[in-house]
């Protein structure tokens, strides 16, 4: 077992390490052995309240952050970004610890994420505002400004690249934040935040409260001086969010929920290729993506070799220990575990062909088998909501404008991909389906400059790109009188 220290435990306010208020903890387990990693501090209402308020404070007009210039801004991100990266397999390490993901993927998700800091670092000190021609004898312009203090609400997939997808362009914006990590995996925000003290950020601009979303990410909701929330997690807690936004104050809010994405292969794909890019889109991270492709559309001329092959994949998908050489470590917990065996059933009951896995792998931690669905039907429970594991389901069609309509037949519109080598059809896909984002010969390809984000019961608002800092942003307005000048007669 490889030993990764765990260095920081407790609450991160006012560029402190504090104990909670309550003195409670909470264990976070890892997923490969249930055993415990560590205890930590266990933020409530009063954490809360006393990291809102160094947010609130380091956001004053006359403090050393709101005084800074915004190209020194930039510069302090620049520095937490290379202090990411000499810690980068640190990181990577005890992501994989908290989570369970593949210790390679981790590290390469700790390098996306710097790109993002830096990309962001690049925007401090270009945000501009306009210059507008209003009627009358007057100047007006817009000056972009931050929104004020910020709340990320985090989720366990993927840790740190949804921490810092927030945190930077919050930065870069000039805002200060509170923000609170899943509770099954708070261990790298936290070495996050100790980067953010070395980087020399002032106290106050980042606070990382650990704790529960039922009680100290609740609090954050209602807590009369956030102005501004962003959450990723699960459609459910987007929906109360949004709600307890409106309670107190008028949050702004960006959700980024759930999905069930469309994946659709036309009979013209190259099979072999387009098995692999759906067996990648279904399985990453073990399926506990929101952009997973999980459904599968394949034309029927080529729908039973590329189910013989989308099998074949799957069977031989290395799944085990994430500090080895693998592709797929444990679910993150008991409760996701269950949620995903009792998927399958279902699957198997409703009358779905298993072709790959069907069942969990081993007696101990919580793997599961990558299993593979073919011939579900729209109407099927596995084909409509969110699993949140390694399951692909795979359903036939004809034509175009059939599988148009069952692709968008989803109450989500997160992701969405075509795989085809007509260049009109994958445009017209890309323009009739109702997504954030369109993948076409590719899956899950984001970067730091492409937006992400959802239609429908997907979410709000978008991160990364130029789309993701106008999130952090407020918009006034400023007209100027002018001497009128005599005209000539
Ligand atoms: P999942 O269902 O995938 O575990 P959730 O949407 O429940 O994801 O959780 C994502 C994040 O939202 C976590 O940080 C969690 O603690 C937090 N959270 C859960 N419930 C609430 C709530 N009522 N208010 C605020 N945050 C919450």
């Amino acid at each position: 077992m490889v030993k990764v220290d765990v260095k920081y435990t407790k609450l991160f306010i006012n560029n402190e390490w504090v104990d909670a208020v309550s003195k409670k903890t909470f264990t976070t387990i890892n997923p490969q052995d249930e055993s415990v990693i560590a205890r930590v501090a266990e933020g409530d209402d009063p954490d809360i309240d006393k990291a809102v308020e160094a947010a609130k404070k380091a956001f004053h007009r006359c403090s050393p952050w709101r005084t800074m210039d915004a190209s020194q801004r930039g510069l302090l991100m620049l520095k937490l970004a290379d202090l990411m990266e000499s810690q980068a397999r640190y990181l990577a390490e005890l992501e994989t610890l908290d989570c369970g993901k593949p210790v390679k993927e981790a590290e390469s998700e700790v390098y996306y994420s710097i790109t993002v800091l830096r990309f962001y670092a690049g925007k401090a000190d270009k945000i501009l505002g306009n210059t507008i021609p209003a009627d009358g004898e007057v100047l007006s312009i817009t000056l972009r400004e931050p929104v004020g203090v910020c709340a990320h609400i985090i989720p366990w997939n993927y840790p740190i690249p949804m921490m810092v997808l927030k945190v930077a362009p919050a930065l870069a914006a000039g805002c200060t934040m509170v923000v609170k990590p899943a509770e099954q995996t708070p261990l790298t925000a936290l070495a996050l935040a100790a980067l953010v003290k070395e980087a020399g950020f002032p106290p106050g601009v980042v606070n990382v409260v650990p704790g529960f979303g039922a009680t100290a990410g609740k609090s954050l909701t209602y807590q009369p001086y956030v102005d501004k929330i962003s959450f990723t997690g699960s459609t459910r807690v987007g929906r109360i969010i949004m709600a307890a936004a409106a309670a107190v104050n008028i949050k702004r809010v960006s959700l980024e929920l759930g999905g069930k994405s469309p994946l659709v292969v036309f009979d013209d794909a190259d099979v072999e290729k387009a098995a692999q890019i759906a067996h990648a889109a279904a399985f990453a991270n073990a399926g506990q993506s929101c952009c997973a492709g999980s459904r599968t559309y394949v034309q029927a001329g080529v729908y039973d070799r590329f189910v013989r092959e989308a099998g074949e994949i799957a069977r031989t998908r290395a799944v085990g220990n994430p500090f080895d050489d693998v592709q797929q470590g444990p679910q993150i917990d008991k409760t996701m575990f269950d949620k995903v065996l009792e998927y399958i059933k279902l699957g198997k009951t409703c009358g779905a062909r298993c072709v790959a896995g069907g069942e969990r792998l081993g007696t101990k931690g919580f793997y599961i088998k990558p299993t593979v669905f073919a011939d579900v039907q729209d109407h099927m429970r596995i084909a409509r909501e969110e699993i949140f594991g390694p399951i692909q389901c795979i359903f036939k069609f004809d034509t175009f404008e059939e599988v148009i309509d069952r692709a968008n037949d989803s109450h989500y519109g997160l992701g969405a991909g075509v795989i085809t080598n007509d260049i009109t059809r994958a445009l017209s896909f890309a323009k009739q389906v109702r997504s954030g984002s369109i993948w076409v010969n590719t899956y899950d390809h984001v970067t730091s400059q492409t937006p992400i984000g959802g239609f429908k019961n997907s979410g709000i608002g978008r991160e990364l790109g130029e789309e993701g800092i106008k999130q952090y942003l407020e918009s006034k307005t400023v007209t100027i009188s002018l001497p009128k000048f005599p005209q000539f007669s």
